[in-house]
């Protein structure tokens, strides 16, 4: 990161709040489920599966927990009465109670997936900061049991920890997406090097190919994209054993290669009215729109 983009990236908390909102458009959907389901049909028009996700990761009181969950609920209900084909579901924990009551949170997310068996569809459990990864996959583990095959989760190459993970998390069921992973982690814990974390990336999803288990190939990493692609022939990777996925507005070109060349891909399609961390985390990836943001402060009429 040059210094310009350093500089961008730690003064965009004093941008207004509109101006950040105007260059983030194209990461998220809307604030509303309507908005959402729009660029869902566009999505699955161009023959891309979608993802939706309700932004909303920091809480205070469960009550807002109760809130998330019941909205979650909802938009599980939608998807399936709009009939929006193979369109899944991902969430955050810690916006169903994860930091403040892990049993509350488990309770949650039975809501959650009983809504997800009802409709028949798949529940995509995101992954957070380091201090949430213990609490995560223990209830992914009892879920995935409980819910045999309609349940996933994430594991990030920028933790030292991931490989030993997926031993860990063997099982005829297993189902990840695989990502360098958003949160800033200390070196004691992670791979800060963007080299090793890139190496790390593509070891853990061999692992995952060679233990059997679904993988959500989650980068816009061109050099990553083709080393999986690499790794699918090598291995004979069934086309129903994988998919690539994407964040909505990033690298679209690069995602048409890889529906061009037949492959599934997964867009992840946010949307709520706090939209505002999401769009801040993915401007931080992208200094150089986060930089017209940084301007426009100054260019304020
Ligand atoms: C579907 C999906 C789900 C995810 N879920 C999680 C999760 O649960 N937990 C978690 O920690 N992380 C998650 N992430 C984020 C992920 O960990 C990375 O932070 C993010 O994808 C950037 O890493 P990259 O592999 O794309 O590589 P990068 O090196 O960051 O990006 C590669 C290239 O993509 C382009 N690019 C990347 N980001 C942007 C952007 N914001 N705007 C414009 N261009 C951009 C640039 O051209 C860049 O050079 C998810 C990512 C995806 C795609």
């Amino acid at each position: 990161m040059g210094l310009f983009d350093r500089l961008v990236s730690l003064t965009l908390p004093i941008v207004p709040k509109p101006i950040v909102g105007y260059f983030s458009r194209r990461y998220f959907a809307g604030e509303t489920a309507d908005q959402a389901f729009q660029v869902a049909r566009r999505l699955l028009g161009r023959n891309a599966l979608v993802t939706m996700d309700i932004l909303g990761e920091f809480i205070e009181e469960l009550s807002e927990a109760d809130t998330n969950t019941a909205q979650y609920v909802d938009l599980i209900r939608m998807v399936a009465r709009e009939q929006l084909p193979r369109t899944n579901i991902s969430v955050k924990l810690t916006a169903l109670g994860l930091q403040l009551d892990k049993a509350a949170c488990l309770a949650n997310l039975r809501k959650l997936m009983e809504a997800i068996r009802e409709t028949d569809n798949f529940l995509r459990i995101d992954m957070e900061d380091s201090p949430c990864t213990d609490g995560t996959l223990e209830l992914y583990r009892i879920l995935r049991d409980e819910y045999p095959g309609m349940v996933g989760v994430v594991l990030q190459s920028r933790l030292r920890r991931s490989m030993a993970d997926i031993e860990a998390l063997v099982h005829p069921q297993a189902n990840y997406r695989l990502c360098k992973g958003i949160y800033l982690e200390p070196e004691e814990i992670a791979f800060t090097e963007s080299t090793r974390i890139r190496t790390n990336f593509t070891a853990l999803l061999e692992r995952m190919i060679e233990t059997g288990a679904y993988v959500g190939i989650a980068t816009h990493d061109e050099q990553l994209v083709d080393e999986a692609l690499e790794l699918i022939e090598r291995h004979s990777l069934p086309g129903d054993r994988y998919e690539f996925q994407m964040l909505l507005g990033v690298t679209e070109g690069l995602g048409q290669r890889i529906l061009d060349a037949g492959h599934r891909l997964r867009i992840y399609v946010p949307y709520g009215v706090q939209w505002y961390p999401y769009s801040v985390r993915r401007l931080r990836e992208n200094p150089q729109i986060a930089g017209y943001a940084f301007k426009a402060l100054f260019n304020r009429k």
